[in-house]
């Protein structure tokens, strides 16, 4: 990475082993990013910035740098977060020199308000949210986490930042968190526009706030999370509806040359969307004729059916789903296709039967 990361923020760790804290993380990020330089002291790159540690009279000195504060706060997060998992139990002091004040608003928060809502489909909902300084949010990830009212009638806390780099929670009630995608953004005009699927259920916040949500409502949101496709030759990408937001944006954003085949299952054929497909890709709507939702094999049998003209070397995979079928997606592109690790991204993206996020 050879531009300017203006940003920086240090801090000194006092841990019970800090050679064994070192090794782990130095395991931890180097699948996640470049890293360079011995035990004793080394520096890792990643997409948004970079993060060193040096031993330092028998503790571990971290200085984080980047080019924005949204991606600042994201490594000191980050640090915090995998210092507290390598040294179980002993929740070390971290405070950090530089970056977002403790007490103040998460760089990466924002307060949005819906303004527009349209039915895409009978089953998704768009909302369209209105919110200030959104140009961070079109770069590095497509998600968001979105912060719901816990309860009608209740404006909830909004998260801040932590002496430690992580959230901070004032007094109050908290909102419930959920992942979306962003489905298309607009920086100039301030907008972003979220399609949610309203699926089946009692206690649902996020699809409940898709559903009802009229214009002035307001939603908490943080990010952008999430990474981007790495180059390759020929991709598969299959999802159901929750992922087809997080296709779409892929399919808009592939070179004119790219070459896909893509697989998504919907719940009925009036699920369908219209997309501008550029040439080389290969798009199969796959119904579940009204079956439930995870309830199905569709997208595994779909990825079976694939002849060996799809599975070139230089392929990448990428598939978003219910949790059950994300497992076996991953289990055959493992064991049956034989893809190595780089070469595939599968992800849980809800848990049939199981509210919020999927643990993996
Ligand atoms: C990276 C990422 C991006 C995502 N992007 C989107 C997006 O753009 N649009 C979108 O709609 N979803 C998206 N999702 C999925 C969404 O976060 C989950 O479906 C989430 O559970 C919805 O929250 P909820 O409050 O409606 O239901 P929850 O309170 O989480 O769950 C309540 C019940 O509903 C069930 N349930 C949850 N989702 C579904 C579903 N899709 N179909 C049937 N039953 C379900 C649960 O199993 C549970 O029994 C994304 C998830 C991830 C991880």
């Amino acid at each position: 990475m050879n531009v300017m990361l203006p940003l920086k923020a240090e801090t000194l760790v006092r841990v019970r082993s800090p050679e064994t804290v070192m090794a782990h993380l130095h395991e931890h990020f180097g699948e996640h990013g470049l890293v360079s330089g011995e035990h004793g002291g080394w520096s890792v790159e990643f997409e948004i910035g970079k993060a060193s540690v040096a031993l330092r009279d028998g503790s571990l000195a971290f200085r984080v740098e980047a080019g924005d504060d949204t991606s600042l706060s994201f490594l000191q997060w980050s640090v915090a977060e995998h210092v507290n998992e390598f040294a179980p139990g002993e929740e070390p002091d971290i405070v950090w020199r530089g970056g977002t004040a403790p007490g103040a608003a998460l760089p990466y928060f924002r307060e949005m308000k819906v303004v527009r809502a349209v039915d895409v489909t009978p089953a998704m909902r768009r909302l369209t949210l209105a919110g200030e300084n959104l140009g961070r949010f079109a770069h590095d990830g497509l998600h968001v986490r979105l912060l719901f009212s816990p309860r009608p009638g209740v404006t909830p806390v909004w998260p801040v930042m932590a002496a430690d780099g992580r959230q901070a929670w004032p007094e109050g009630e908290r909102p419930v968190a959920r992942v979306y995608t962003i489905r298309r953004i607009d920086v100039e005009a301030g907008e972003i526009d979220i399609d949610f699927v309203l699926h089946d259920g009692d206690e649902m916040p996020g699809a409940q706030f898709g559903r009802d949500a009229r214009a002035g409502a307001v939603v908490g949101m943080t990010g952008p999370g999430g990474g981007t496709l790495p180059p390759a030759s020929r991709y598969v990408i299959a999802g159901d509806e929750t992922a087809l937001p997080a296709i779409s944006r892929m399919l808009e954003e592939f070179p004119a040359d790219a070459r896909a085949t893509v697989l998504v299952e919907i719940a009925n054929d009036s699920e369908r969307q219209e997309f501008a497909v550029k040439p080389g890709i290969d798009l199969h709507w796959l119904s579940r004729e009204n079956r439930p939702a995870g309830s199905t094999t569709l997208l595994i049998d779909a990825l079976r059916a694939l002849n060996a003209s799809h599975w070139p070397d230089e392929l990448y995979v990428w598939a978003g789903c219910e949790h059950t079928a994300a497992r076996a997606i991953r289990g055959f592109l493992k064991a049956e296709r034989g893809l190595p690790k780089k070469r595939f991204l599968v992800a849980a993206y809800w848990r049939r039967g199981q509210a919020g996020e999927v643990e993996e």
